[in-house]
């Protein structure tokens, strides 16, 4: 059986419980050594085979999936955050779908939940903003022209952009183009959860000053929005005088 398993962010008891069960008892691990922790690695059992998939091609992490799966090895396949954002874990599927493997799926916590508690921070505050727009500024892998930075900024929302933290020059250019205004705060989460996390605060029209001053280019997301600002509304959920199916309010 093969095992896809969100390795969470960073911190190595952030990945579940279900997924560190897995991890220990894996006779084989694969994992994404660019950003998983190795820590979680030493969950694992006495002889298992540890793979980095960072120094491999597709090619070669299917052939050491099939290779284990013809031997009945239990293969825990592991990525950073969760898999489904920007795990390249769909063209793994189909691979083993093609190939008759059978393969479950454990999710994980994403680095954008773990920026957030870094931040101390609600992306959704009533009345600033109830979406969140996970995104990246286009590099190698381009971006549909639909989906660009300066159009996702024309709506104010939430912005977490992935992958994107040695072009924010870039980024800020189109944050701005597409109707943010300088003085929207922002924030750099380098490492969010791990011992080594920085959280630095700035604004869209610092965003490129900010990340060349402090040396960061890669392993970060980029925030912004008035989310990290101080207005917002106080939520219906707790408000006292609001009726839930769970509780009643003075509105009645
Ligand atoms: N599946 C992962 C994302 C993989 S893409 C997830 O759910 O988080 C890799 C990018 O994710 C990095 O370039 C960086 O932008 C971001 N990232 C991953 N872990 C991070 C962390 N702990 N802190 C900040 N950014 C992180």
């Amino acid at each position: 059986m093969v095992h896809f398993v969100g390795a969470g962010p960073g911190a190595e008891d952030l990945i579940t419980v279900r997924g560190l069960k897995l991890v220990k008892n894996a006779d084989i691990i694969i994992y994404a050594g660019s950003l998983v922790n190795k820590e979680i690695l030493n969950n694992a059992k006495e002889g298992s085979s540890v793979y980095d998939s960072a120094k491999m091609n597709l090619d070669e992490v299917i052939d050491v999936i099939s290779k284990g799966s013809l031997q009945c090895k239990d293969i825990v396949r592991l990525h950073t955050g969760d898999p489904c954002i920007y795990g390249a874990i769909r063209e793994q599927m189909d691979r083993l779908d093609e190939l008759g493997i059978e393969y479950d799926y454990t999710p994980g916590v994403s680095s954008f939940c773990g920026a957030a508690a870094a931040l101390r921070a609600e992306y959704t505050l009533p009345s600033v903003s109830q979406s969140i727009i996970i995104t990246r500024q286009a590099g190698r892998t381009p971006v549909p022209d639909r989906e660009s930075i300066r159009s996702f900024a024309a709506h104010g929302a939430t912005m977490v952009i992935f992958l994107s933290a040695g072009m924010t020059d870039k980024v800020q250019e189109e944050l701005i183009a597409g109707g943010y205004s300088e003085n929207t705060p922002a924030a750099i989460v380098y490492k969010a959860t791990w011992p080594d996390e920085k959280v630095i605060r700035c604004s869209v029209g610092t965003l490129n000053k900010t990340a060349i001053e402090n040396g960061v280019k890669n392993l970060a997301l980029l925030c912004v929005g008035d989310f990290l600002g101080n207005d917002y509304e106080l939520s219906k959920l707790y408000d006292k005088s609001f009726t839930t199916g769970f509780r009643q309010g003075t509105d009645i």
